[in-house]
């Protein structure tokens, strides 16, 4: 189902007279919407558990909704009214886990979607956490540092009533990094008048952050990849892998995915896509970009489009951007043998199907992306524990967590001869089903 998803413009304040202007008016985008995807998933997966109607009603519903307005004072003086959210999707598990976006796509559908993904997500790796997500609806890119620490803080302090190390743990997402949650961690310390790191992950290192961190979601999606090709008895070696997002996630990937010795032949940012049949120098075009700020240019690969790239004959097409991206409109031009989703729902219910029709194997966000939580994690027990653990240690624990999970999804599809996205739904919820009948009814 197709539905327009307007988010409500960011407005602006002028102090000078006390008349409200719009001064930001994004685009009104037609598209599949993630509250959509999300809830259809659900809906497909929880048929193949045996639940209880009002438990099921429950799981599918979001625990706790917080919406924020708030002023920032911009650099010409100017006050600008901004609108933010923070959502709890469940804490059956344990304390709500998730990050905070900053885009003009924000809204509280979007959030609300991309909360229950990570009660998903953490159940399906086994961590002890529940989901949660947050939003800003801003453009990071037209913000000034100054005005960015500004909104930050602010936006802390607003949902400062939700968030807590042993309650809800923020972290990184589309648009907001390590600086950022810098200046979360130090704002929710000011309130307190002591350092609480364990209060957001994904921070920099020398304030509680762990190493591998930066890394861990790319890390992620290549051990789950490396071990879905040992699973098919695939080659991996020189494995051809097209990337769709340069941001951290799809840079990251794609850099791994060269060191692991695959054949990286097509990579796109938002201003387009480069090809090269033998292969593109991955890390020397992440130093092209430093230099240039784009990709395009770079001159040892030809510019391709978008649909070129999701188009690709290769055998795993890694769309690492954001949502919505195989549709129902191209995902029948897809010729991968593989689509592994370092997004967050990068592909619609019928795109599903389309590819399921094809034989092309899925491997869904929940489990593929899930390194960066699962280091988020680590990063919370080490700032618990202050004590902190090494690079090596990290990434062989990642692995492990990946690999195992990767391994219970498939025996589950293979059990239930149900494609790998219903699989690990069904192992997530599960899980959280249970966790919610051994605690009981409250009150
Ligand atoms: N934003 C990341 C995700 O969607 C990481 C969340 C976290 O580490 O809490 O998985």
């Amino acid at each position: 189902m197709a539905t327009m998803n307007a988010a409500p413009p960011e407005m602006s304040l002028k102090t000078s007279n006390g008349k409200a202007k719009v001064s930001e008016q994004p685009a009104v985008v037609i598209q599949e919407s993630a509250y959509h995807t999300a809830m259809t998933q659900f809906d497909h997966a929880v048929q193949f558990l045996n639940l209880d109607p009002g438990l099921s009603q429950l799981l599918k519903t979001c625990k706790r909704e917080l919406t924020v307005s708030f002023p920032v004072k911009m650099d010409n003086g100017e006050i600008r009214i901004f609108t933010g959210y923070r959502v709890h999707h469940n804490t059956a598990r344990g304390p709500s886990k998730g990050g905070i976006r900053y885009n003009l796509s924000v809204s509280l559908d979007e959030v609300r979607a991309l909360a229950m993904w990570m009660t998903w997500k953490c159940a399906v790796v086994n961590i002890p956490y529940g989901g949660a997500k947050g939003g800003v609806i801003c453009d990071p890119k037209k913000l000034s540092l100054h005005e960015l620490e500004g909104l930050t803080r602010r936006y802390t302090t607003e949902i400062a009533p939700l968030i807590s190390p042993e309650g809800d743990i923020p972290a990184p997402d589309m648009g907001t990094n390590p600086q950022i949650m810098a200046w979360m961690m130090d704002t929710y310390s000011m309130h307190r008048g002591y350092s609480v790191p364990a209060i957001v992950t994904g921070k920099p290192i020398n304030i509680g952050g762990s190493a591998g961190r930066l890394e861990a979601t790319g890390h992620g999606v290549m051990y789950t990849v490396r071990e879905a090709f040992k699973t098919y008895g695939w080659k991996f070696d020189g494995a051809t892998v097209a990337v769709q997002g340069f941001g951290n996630v799809g840079s990251i990937t794609a850099i791994t995915a060269y060191e692991m010795g695959c054949k990286v032949i097509a990579l796109s940012d938002i201003e387009g896509g480069l090809y090269n049949p033998n292969g593109i120098d991955v890390p020397k075009l992440r130093q092209y970009r430093k230099e240039h700020g784009t990709i395009m240019g770079f001159s040892e690969a030809d510019p391709i489009t978008n649909a070129d790239l999701i188009a690709m004959p290769c055998d795993c097409l890694i769309p690492a951007a954001m949502e919505d991206q195989l549709n129902r409109s191209n995902a029948s031009t897809v010729r991968a043998r593989m689509v592994a989703e370092g997004a967050n729902g990068p592909t619609t219910p019928d795109a599903d199907s389309i590819m399921n029709g094809k034989g092309i194997i899925v491997i869904p966000d929940i489990l593929c992306n899930a390194g960066g939580v699962v280091v988020s994690y680590f990063e919370w027990v080490q700032d618990m524990q202050q004590l902190f653990w090494e690079e090596d240690d990290v990434n062989h624990r990642l692995e492990r967590i990946m690999v195992r999970s990767f391994r219970d999804v498939y025996e589950m599809s293979q059990q239930m001869n149900i494609d790998l996205r219903t699989a690990a739904l069904v192992l997530a919820i599960g899980r959280v089903a249970e966790s919610t009948k051994t605690r009981g009814l409250y009150p």
